[in-house]
């Protein structure tokens, strides 16, 4: 007897289950495991990587605004 686990929410469902009845979602192939483990990693990296350009986006944004009213700043004064 098989077990089957659901990828999205981790609970045991059945091995014949097409749907999680938990999350309402489609039960990723429980006899495929390798695809199951490569999931999470993806969308850790995926997030991982996410975080770095928004990081660099603000830095940049700021130095934009920052410019911008030292620009202005510059233009009232003279
Ligand atoms: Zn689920």
């Amino acid at each position: 007897m098989n077990t089957a686990y659901c990828v999205h929410c981790g609970k045991q469902v059945s091995e014949f289950a097409t749907l999680c009845p938990f999350c309402n979602k489609p039960v990723a192939n429980p006899h495929a495991p390798t695809q199951v483990s490569a999931e999470p990693k993806t969308w850790k990296r995926t997030s991982h990587a996410k975080k770095a350009p928004v990081g660099i986006i603000i830095a940049c944004l700021a130095i934009v605004v920052i410019a911008a009213a030292a620009y202005y700043i510059l233009k009232m004064g003279g």
